[in-house]
């Protein structure tokens, strides 16, 4: 696991080497070993400075999250984080210098061994990354980051990176000063081997085990700091809610570490780690956003006996806004996108669109203007159905018509290639359907991917009742190509996003019309941890889509049709009122000249305020466990899997991470909990918070989504 040489000169090598792991990694084995050849290189009298390095491409990737996952209780949260903090304190006062040669990319406990050591030198590369990303995950540098980073750069400068996880490449971290040096590549051991021949008894005792260590730009209790520490706890607050207790934690473990020795602030973020480590946030946290995700993009569940499909050339009928996303982001992955639309202008129009924001992305330095050509060029704008030829893959985003759609089809199909697939981005309407005049529906598919293409990072892969496996895989085979992430849905209106998502502003527009203050249900969905409130995310999408949405529902259903409780109000704002959403400038917000926005004053005649109001920890429930609900609906269907549920509810909606998801929030409250708040909200408002069967039975069974 550590590689340990030394040499004439008195100078030791311990090099990481965790070879059973895609990456060096700290756990219990790699961490005693790493220990015992510090203890080595400290013991022996012929060793006068220690280089630390990896012996592969990166340097040190962090904790091993498998141990962490498993983590209980505090005890064996201490027995897990406990020994590598000790261990990079005896290395830092063991009176030898050690120096970091950081060849690679060192992120979390990684950069922490780095900040132990004396000195910091890193290779030239500006593909490596430093940072401490553990609040992403719901943790906190444990082996030291949040008390050297700070007493190493000062509390200001070093929040951040703690706070935010902002990762940087070298010369960023050089001019932050918590790197010393940045040298070529191939210079790297020699530099550090330089340091150590030349440093003296001073080089191996750190600022802060010296007398009469100042804090770099103040210690805590000290004007500035205190400053400080009021405003990033207010924007930490506005930011999460209180829901996220990492940052949280980072600010306690500043805060009240700093203001100690570094000995007892080591033993705070020891404790404030094993409050996050054992929190249901945290494990909610890992077990999405690390474990579920890995495993949606290495495309776990893909059919292994279908061969992998290389994607060279894919086609995109219709350059809309959806159809111009698809190319950009094609071309963007390499690919040749065929771009088709009813006219040359049309489909330039589409091409635009990328162009424009490589654009943006040129002027500022980010990209290289030849990149942005090479991208463009990749994009080949047609009328002519005879280009479709040589495509593996067609994806339509025409207009949301099955006529239209059902003629892109026939025509798009006479022209493809036999083992091509065919692909519709439809957002509404079932893929069995659209398949039907397909003359090979088992290579039709739905593919659904969310506005902004570029920016959305989820794409609902569905499969219509003939879809074949094989086209499945090849589906997938093409997500992982343009990296997104894809989750397989079957087929079913709506399909699964869409659907369980829509229970958040359906609610919220039931309450609404039941006379609930429309502040008190935007602040609930504030404090529930949603990225918009839901009246406010209306407006951007418009109202009056949803209103369409029902308008088609209705007609499909005909005399099937049930009013839904949220319709009067779609109707009253759309036909009576005419305000169909921010695009119009006035929806249930008005928008003011000055860009600003607030809740239009009309609302209280159109919907008045009940006599009595809810608590917002009552509207917080029925617009978050409506949605949880509507997804254990999907999942009892049969319409998609408990991991891709929460993924895509991660990923689709910004569900809040904290709870793992829209299933991790059953089983964060406790499927039993859950079952007894919607009995209770179905008697108070109605069938559609009934529970469907099998949820009732893992509340009688104790059972959760995800095991524990
Ligand atoms: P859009 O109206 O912006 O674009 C549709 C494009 O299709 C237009 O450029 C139009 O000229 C072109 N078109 C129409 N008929 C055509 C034909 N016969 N042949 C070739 N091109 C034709 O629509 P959009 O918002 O990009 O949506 C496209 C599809 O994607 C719809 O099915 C929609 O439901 C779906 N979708 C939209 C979103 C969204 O947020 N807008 C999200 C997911 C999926």
């Amino acid at each position: 696991m550590i590689d340990y040489t030394s040499d004439a000169e008195g100078i030791a090598t311990l090099s990481w080497n965790v070879a059973d792991r895609p990456m060096n990694v700290l756990n219990a084995d790699s961490t005693a070993a790493f220990d015992a050849a510090v203890r080595r290189a400290l013991e022996d009298p012929a060793v006068k400075g220690v280089i630390v390095t990896s012996s592969r491409k990166d340097f040190v990737a962090g904790g091993d999250l498998d141990l962490i996952r498993r983590i209980r209780t505090a005890e064996e949260s201490f027995a897990a984080s406990g020994p590598v903090s000790a261990s990079l304190r005896r290395l830092e006062t063991g009176g030898k210098p050690f120096v970091a040669a950081i060849n690679g990319t060192a992120l979390g406990g990684g950069l922490e061994i780095a900040l132990a050591c004396h000195r910091r030198i890193v290779a030239d590369d500006p593909k490596i990354q430093l940072g401490l990303p553990e609040v992403t995950l719901g943790l906190l540098p444990a082996a030291g980051g949040t008390q050297r980073l700070p007493r190493l750069i000062g509390i200001k400068n070093a929040l951040p990176y703690l706070i935010e996880g902002r990762k940087v490449a070298p010369a960023a971290a050089l001019a932050a000063g918590f790197v010393d040096e940045v040298v070529p590549a191939d210079q790297l051991l020699e530099r550090a081997r330089a340091w150590l021949l030349a440093a003296d008894a001073q080089s191996a005792i750190k600022p802060w085990d010296a007398k009469g260590f100042k804090f770099p730009g103040g210690a805590p209790q000290t004007p500035g700091p205190t400053q400080l520490f009021f405003g990033v706890g207010g924007g930490l607050m506005a930011k999460t809610q209180g829901l996220y207790p990492a940052p949280e934690a980072i600010l306690a473990c500043v805060y009240d570490g700093c203001q100690v020795d570094i000995d007892t602030g080591l033993r705070i973020e020891q404790r404030q780690f094993a409050r996050l480590a054992t929190s249901p946030a945290t494990k909610n946290m890992i077990r999405t956003l690390f474990y579920a995700m890995g495993e949606a993009n290495r495309l776990a569940d893909r059919p292994r006996d279908v061969p992998r499909r290389a994607f060279s050339r894919i086609a995109v009928l219709g350059a809309g806004m959806m159809g111009a996303g698809l190319a950009y982001v094609g071309a963007q992955a390499g690919l040749d996108v065929v771009l088709l639309d009813t006219s040359l202008e049309a489909a330039e129009k589409g091409k635009a669109y990328g162009a424009k924001i490589m654009d943006a992305q040129v002027a500022k330095g980010r990209l290289a203007p030849e990149k942005r050509e090479a991208t463009l060029a990749r994009v080949h704008c047609t009328t002519d159905y005879a280009q479709l030829a040589g495509c593996q893959l067609v994806i339509e985003a025409v207009f949301e018509d099955r006529a239209v759609k059902a003629e892109v089809t026939r025509r798009a199909e006479a022209a493809m290639d036999a083992d091509a697939i065919f692909a519709s981005n439809t957002s509404t309407l079932p893929i069995t359907g659209l398949a039907e005049v397909s003359s090979r529906p088992a290579q039709f598919v739905g593919l659904h991917f969310f506005s902004p293409v570029e920016k959305m990072p989820l794409l609902e892969v569905i499969r219509g009742e003939q879809t074949s496996e094989a086209t499945i895989a090849q589906a997938l085979d093409f997500a992982q190509r343009i990296r997104k992430t894809p989750i397989v849905v079957n087929d079913c209106p709506a399909f699964y996003a869409n659907r369980a998502f829509g229970m958040y502003p359906y609610e919220a527009m039931t309450m609404l019309g039941e006379g609930v203050n429309p502040a008190l249900i935007e602040n609930a969905g504030r404090l529930a941890g949603m990225p918009m409130p839901p009246l406010a995310l209306i407006d951007e999408f418009s109202v009056e889509l949803l209103h369409k949405a029902m308008k088609q529902a209705r007609a499909d259903q005909g005399a099937a049709y049930r009013e839904q409780p949220q319709d009067h109000v779609m109707v009253r704002m759309v036909e009576r009122l005419d305000r169909p959403g921010r695009k119009a400038n006035k929806g249930f917000y008005e928008y003011l000249p000055d860009g600003g926005k607030r809740l239009w004053p009309g609302l209280a005649e159109q919907f008045p305020l009940a006599a009595e109001q809810p608590t917002v920890d009552a509207v917080r429930e029925r617009l978050m466990f409506a949605q949880s609900l509507e997804a254990a609906r999907c999942v009892a269907e049969g319409i998609v899997g408990p991991r891709d549920a929460d993924v895509g509810s991660l990923l689709g909606w910004g569900f809040p991470s904290v709870l793992g998801g829209a299933l991790g929030q059953i089983d964060t409250v406790g499927a039993a909990a859950f079952v007894e708040a919607c009995d209770r909200l179905a008697r108070l408002h109605g069938e559609r918070f009934e529970v469907p069967e099998a949820l009732r039975e893992l509340a009688r069974t104790g059972g959760r989504y995800h095991p524990a």
